[in-house]
C-alpha cells in the first residue's frame, strides 16, 4: 500500500469552488490509466492524460484495492507475512498510479477543473482509507502475524514492516473496545471542529479585526517608497483612499517594525499582532485551547500513553518528550545569552541617539536593522549576478557528481506536463539508470506558492523483486528571466534549489523491498536529506566553482562570500530563541499534568518564566495564534525543524572532519543512509552512518552561538 494513498488527495482542497462537471464520456479503453505506459522509463504520458480520466481511474483503483483487501480477509489459511502483510503492502497499484500523477499536478499545474476533481475524490479516498484501517477482520490477521512475528523466521525488514502496519492500526485505535473506539471517533470529530474554529478565529483576528490606518504623512518617516506605495494600495483596497494601511500580514508588518521611526505606532502594530486571539472578543482562542489540550490528553490516554506528547513523539526519531526538552534547552541557553548581548548593543544605540527608554519587544526589528548596518552591509544586488539559474543548476549537478558520481542528462524527448518543466535522466557512474527527475522553476497561474519535492512514481519493488525506479519532481517559484538577462537568483533561492534537490536525491536513492517502509521516515528526520545539501551551496570552495558572474564569467569574490557567511550568524540569539521558546511552550501544553488549563495566559507566562525569557522578545507564536500546534499538524512537533537542522549540520561535519567535502567513504555511507532511511528507527539509521548520535556543537558553531 503506497504511502501516497494517505497524503496525496488532501492537497488543493480549500481552493476556488466551482461546479464539478461530470464527464463520463471517456471509455475505459481510452483512459491512459488503464493501459501500460510505453513512454521512455514509463513516465506518465502527460500529453494523453485528460482531466476527465482521473475520477473513473480513482474509482476503479479503489475497487481494485478493496478487492485485494477482501481477498486477504477471505483467505482461510493461517495468516502469514506473505499472505497478509506482503499482500497488503503491494495492493493498490492502480490507485497509486493515478494519485502519483494527480497529486503533483494539482499543486504544480492546477486549474478549476482539477480542483473540482480533487473535491470529488478526496472524500472517496478518505473513506477508502478508513475502510481499510477500521476493518476489524483485516486487523485480526495483521495482529496474528504481529504476535508471532519472532518465530516465523522473518528478516529485519520483514519484522519492521510488520511492526509498522501493526502500529498504524493501533495508533488509529484498532485495538480498542468498540465502546472506546466510539469515544475516540467522538474525540477526533470534536478536535477537528475545534482546530477549524481556531484557524477561523485567527484568520479573522489577522485580516479583519485590526488594521493600522495612518493619515498623517509624517508618521511614515523611515519607510521606503515601495513600502509606502503598498500601504497606499492596501488603504485603497480597504476603503481608506488617500491614507496608508498596515496590516498584521508579515509582508506589511515587518517592514514597518524594521523602519518606521514612530515608536508609538510600532507598538500599536506589534500589539495588534501579539494579542491576536487573546482579545476577549468572539474570535478569542483561549477556550478552544483549553478544550483541545484536554481532548488530546484523553485521546493519548485511550491509546495507552501518559500524555499527548508521548503519543506523538513515540513515532519520531527523538522518541520521548524528555529527549526533546533536553535538546531544546541546549539551544535555548546559548541563544538567550546571545540575545541578551544583542539587547545591550541595541540599548547602547538607543542611548547614543538620546532615546530615554528601555528597549521593548516592538523595538527589536528597528534597532536590529541599525545594528545590522553597523556590523556589515549586504546588498542583494551585488550577489545576484553570480547566481544565474544555470549556475545554480550546474552547482547541484557538480555536487551530485562529486559525491555520488551521478550524471543528469536532459531529455527533451520525454513528455512533460508543462512546456517549462524539464526532464532529466539520472544515471549512475557506470551509466546504468537510477531514475528520472523533473524540474520546474518559475511561478505561473495554477502553481501554488513555495517550493517542494514530490514524485510521479516512488522507487519500489514488485512482488517478484523487480526494481521500479523513481520518477521524481522538484518545483520552485524562482525569479524569471527579464529580457536578455537570465534568471538571477537570490542566495535564498539557490539554497532552496539545493534543498529540494536533496529531497529528490533521497527519493531517487531509496531502496527498500516494502512500500510501507521504503523511504518512510519520521517527521524529525525528513528534512535531513534536504537541509544537508544547503551546506555545500554555502561552502566557498563549491561556490567558487558554480557562482560565476553571468556577464564576465568571474567567480564570486571572497569579500562577497564572507558577507554572505556573516549574514548567516547575525541575530541568531533572537531567531533561535523565539523559535525554541515556542517549541518549549508547545511541549509544555502537551505534557501538562492532568491537562486542565485554567488560565491560558497564566499557563503561557509560567512556561516562559521557567526558562527565563526576557521581556525584550516573545515566543515566535503566543498560544492564541500558534496555529502550527492548534490548527495544523505540528502539535508536540514544532521542534522538528531545528532537530533536523542539528542533524544536517552534524552529518555535514562528517565530511568536513575528513578535510574533504566530497570524501568518497563518507559519501558512500551517507548514500546508504538515504537508501535505507526507512529500514530502521531514525536514530539507528543515523548512528549507523555517523558512528555516534548527533551532537549539537557543529550547529551552535555554524550559527555563531558558541
Ligand atoms: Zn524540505
Amino acid at each position: 500500500m503506497k504511502k501516497l494513498l494517505f497524503v496525496i488527495f488532501v492537497l488543493g482542497l480549500a481552493l476556488v469552488s466551482c461546479q464539478s462537471q461530470k464527464k463520463e464520456n471517456s471509455t475505459t479503453m481510452e483512459n491512459p490509466f488503464f493501459k501500460e505506459w510505453t513512454t521512455p522509463f514509463g513516465v506518465p504520458p502527460f500529453d494523453e492524460i485528460k482531466v476527465e480520466h482521473y475520477v473513473p481511474a480513482v474509482k476503479e483503483g479503489i475497487q481494485q484495492q478493496q478487492a485485494e483487501i477482501d481477498a486477504i480477509v477471505a483467505n482461510t489459511a493461517e495468516p502469514t507475512f506473505e499472505n497478509t502483510i506482503l499482500e497488503m503492502d503491494k495492493s493498490g497499484e492502480l490507485l497509486s498510479k493515478v494519485s502519483g500523477v494527480f497529486g503533483p499536478l494539482n499543486s504544480a499545474n492546477t486549474n478549476e477543473e482539477m480542483q473540482a476533481v480533487a473535491r470529488e475524490i478526496s472524500p472517496l479516498t478518505t473513506q477508502h482509507r478508513d475502510n481499510i484501517m477500521m476493518n476489524p477482520e483485516l486487523f485480526k490477521k495483521v495482529k496474528a502475524v504481529y504476535e508471532k512475528r519472532n518465530d516465523q523466521g522473518l528478516d529485519a525488514e520483514q519484522l519492521r514492516v510488520t511492526e509498522k502496519y501493526y502500529q498504524d492500526f493501533v495508533r488509529s485505535g484498532a485495538n480498542l473496545s468498540s465502546e472506546d473506539q466510539e469515544k475516540l471517533k467522538k474525540i477526533n470529530t470534536e478536535l477537528s471542529g475545534l482546530s477549524l474554529k481556531f484557524g477561523e478565529n485567527l484568520l479573522a483576528e489577522t485580516n479583519k479585526n485590526f488594521k493600522l490606518v495612518i493619515d498623517n504623512e509624517a508618521d511614515l518617516a523611515g519607510l521606503s517608497e515601495d513600502v509606502v506605495a503598498r500601504a497606499a494600495e492596501d488603504a485603497k483596497k480597504s476603503g481608506e483612499d488617500g491614507k496608508w494601511v498596515f496590516t498584521l500580514a508579515k509582508p506589511s508588518m515587518i517592514p514597518f517594525l524594521q523602519y518606521a521611526e514612530n515608536r508609538d505606532l510600532r507598538e500599536k502594530l506589534y500589539r495588534g499582532y501579539f494579542m491576536r486571539g487573546d482579545n476577549g472578543n468572539e474570535n478569542d482562542n483561549k477556550e478552544a485551547i483549553q478544550k483541545i489540550i484536554k481532548l488530546r490528553d484523553e485521546k493519548a490516554e485511550l491509546l495507552g500513553f501518559d500524555n499527548y506528547a508521548d503519543y506523538v513523539i513515540d513515532n519520531n526519531m527523538a522518541k520521548t518528550p524528555e529527549a526533546v526538552y533536553d535538546f531544546l534547552m541546549k539551544l535555548w541557553e546559548p541563544a538567550l545569552d546571545m540575545a541578551k548581548q544583542d539587547v545591550k548593543e541595541m540599548q547602547a544605540i538607543i542611548n547614543r541617539e538620546g532615546g530615554d527608554f528601555k528597549l521593548a519587544s516592538w523595538d527589536w526589528w528597528y534597532y536590529n536593522e541599525k545594528l545590522r548596518k553597523e556590523k556589515f552591509n549586504l546588498d542583494e544586488g551585488e550577489i545576484k549576478p553570480y547566481f544565474s539559474l544555470q549556475n545554480a543548476k550546474d552547482g547541484i549537478f557538480y555536487v551530485a557528481k562529486n559525491l555520488y558520481g551521478l550524471k543528469f542528462i536532459k531529455r527533451d524527448d520525454l513528455p512533460t506536463y508543462h512546456e517549462e518543466a524539464e526532464a532529466y535522466e539520472v544515471q549512475e557512474a557506470d551509466g546504468s539508470l537510477l531514475g528520472v527527475l523533473y524540474m520546474d522553476f518559475h511561478p505561473r497561474d495554477g502553481k501554488r506558492v513555495g517550493a517542494w519535492s514530490t514524485g510521479f512514481r516512488q522507487a519500489s519493488y514488485t512482488k517478484d523483486g523487480k526494481r521500479i525506479p523513481r520518477i521524481g519532481s522538484i518545483v520552485m517559484n524562482f525569479t524569471r528571466p527579464a529580457g536578455d538577462t537570465p534568471a538571477l537568483l537570490s542566495f535564498d533561492e539557490v539554497s532552496t534549489l539545493f534543498h529540494e534537490f536533496g529531497h529528490a536525491l533521497h527519493g531517487l536513492f531509496t531502496d527498500g523491498p516494502y512500500d510501507r517502509t521504503a523511504g518512510s521516515v519520521p517527521r524529525d528526520f525528513v528534512e535531513l536529506p534536504s537541509q544537508i545539501m544547503e551546506n555545500w551551496a554555502a561552502e566557498p570552495e563549491v561556490m567558487k566553482v558554480f557562482a560565476k558572474h553571468y556577464q564576465t564569467g568571474e567567480p564570486i569574490p571572497d569579500e562577497l562570500i564572507e558577507k554572505l557567511q556573516k549574514s548567516g550568524t547575525f541575530n541568531q540569539g533572537f531567531i533561535t530563541g523565539e523559535y525554541v521558546a515556542a517549541s518549549l511552550l508547545d511541549l509544555d501544553y502537551h505534557t501538562a499534568e492532568n491537562a486542565e488549563i485554567d488560565d491560558v495566559r497564566a499557563f503561557e507566562k509560567a512556561s516562559m518564566d521557567k526558562i527565563g525569557l526576557i521581556p525584550e522578545f516573545i515566543p515566535r507564536y503566543r498560544s492564541t495564534y500558534f496555529s502550527h500546534i492548534f490548527a495544523g499538524g505540528y502539535s508536540a512537533g514544532y521542534y522538528v525543524y531545528y532537530w533536523a537542522a542539528v542533524l544536517d549540520t552534524d552529518a555535514f561535519y562528517a565530511f568536513k572532519e575528513t578535510g574533504d567535502l566530497f570524501n568518497p567513504e563518507v559519501a558512500a555511507k551517507f548514500r546508504e543512509l538515504l537508501a535505507k532511511s526507512g529500514s530502521d528507527e531514525g536514530m539507528n539509521v543515523y548512528v549507523n552512518f555517523r558512528g555516534k548520535e548527533p551532537s549539537i556543537e557543529p550547529y551552535l558553531k555554524k550559527k555563531g552561538l558558541m
